[in-house]
């Protein structure tokens, strides 16, 4: 179990928790995540399910025509029917009641579940059991402040950038095929090579699959950062590949989200090589990319070393090849020490 919550149990550290941690079956809790996501602005906190329905239906339709595996389990009526509405061989009013019937059978059990039980703060309640029909969700307080807080606008970037990840990991068997995902941070882009490098695929984009994993700050001056305004940058600076002493630097391990301030502005990175407090923060975001499950855990250990204690070492031999190289150390202005 992954201690990101237990670190700093903020409001958007459970909802991350739930997002990016847990064991997915089925993509159904991140269809539901964007589901819930849109009801940011509604008045009424309750919401029967035949409402629920329409738009957690069409998300994953969308997402079947990405990606047909959205479950690791062989068959699934309630996918049928989305499959039959996408062929157009199924009215929306059916499939709206499908949905309502079939949609919501484990999702909404386990939807706060991350390990062995659920996170702390809840962002809806359950009130299926005892209602005529199929019943509702009630939006919660938690929910309604995490939606208007700084982090709100980014985290459907983020859900549907793990979203984009899974699925592809179960339909190219990435765990099982061996192959790290790699990156263009130019690009914005995470994509895999298959068939000796002759065929890529495009997976997600760098910056939402990225985010939620430093919750929303810039990796150095932990300043609060829309998903938007944020740079992907090179921990350890992308000349060290240009001078050929660091080949792998623009490996997904060594890719961090920068406010510009940090990455650009005057008393930037640039070239200087981040403090041995910052590596430390480098080591903790990477191993919790391996506590999250496919695409990056299997990255993270392909390309950095299966236990912290290799991974840690790999970061000391890294920091030794830029310090070598650049010789300066940097720190970002003005910002308290910590963490
Ligand atoms: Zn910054």
């Amino acid at each position: 179990m992954t201690d990101f919550l237990a670190k700093a149990p903020t409001l958007d550290a459970n909802w991350r928790a739930v997002v990016l941690f847990g064991r997915n079956v089925a993509s159904y809790k991140f269809a539901l995540a964007k589901t819930l996501l849109g009801f940011s602005n509604r008045a009424d906190d309750r919401v029967p399910l035949e409402e629920l329905a329409l738009p957690f239906a069409r998300h994953l339709c969308e997402h079947l025509t990405l990606v047909d595996k959205q479950t690791t389990s062989r068959s699934s009526k309630f996918l049928d029917a989305c499959r039959a509405f996408n062929r157009g061989e199924l009215p929306q009013d059916e499939l709206v009641g499908t949905t309502a019937r079939l949609g919501f059978t484990n999702v909404i059990d386990a939807f706060h579940v991350v390990g062995s039980g659920p996170v702390p703060i809840c962002f809806f309640e359950d009130e299926r059991k005892g209602s005529r029909g199929a019943g509702a969700i009630r939006l919660t307080d938690h929910f309604r402040r995490l939606a208007a807080s700084m982090q709100g606008g980014s985290l459907a970037d983020e859900v549907e950038a793990r979203w984009r990840l899974v699925e592809m990991a179960w339909q190219l068997e990435l765990p099982r095929a061996g192959i790290a995902v790699q990156a263009d941070a130019a690009q914005d882009l995470l994509f895999v090579e298959q068939d000796r490098r002759v065929r890529r695929t495009s997976l997600t984009r760098v910056r939402g699959a990225l985010n939620g994993y430093q919750r929303g700050c810039c990796f150095y001056c932990r300043a609060d950062t829309p998903l938007a305004a944020t740079d992907v940058d090179h921990f350890f600076p992308w000349t060290l590949k240009e001078r050929g002493a660091m080949p792998d630097a623009d490996c997904v391990w060594n890719l961090v989200l920068a406010c510009q301030h940090c990455n650009r502005g005057e008393g930037g990175k640039s070239a200087g090589v981040p403090s041995p407090r910052l590596i430390a923060r480098l080591h903790e975001r990477n191993n919790w990319l391996v506590d999250s499950h496919h695409p990056l855990r299997e990255t993270i250990l392909l390309q950095t070393g299966a236990d912290a204690d290799a991974r840690a070492s790999f970061l000391r031999a890294r920091q030794r090849i830029a310090l070598d190289a650049l010789v300066h150390e940097w720190e970002p202005a003005g910002v308290s020490a910590g963490g």
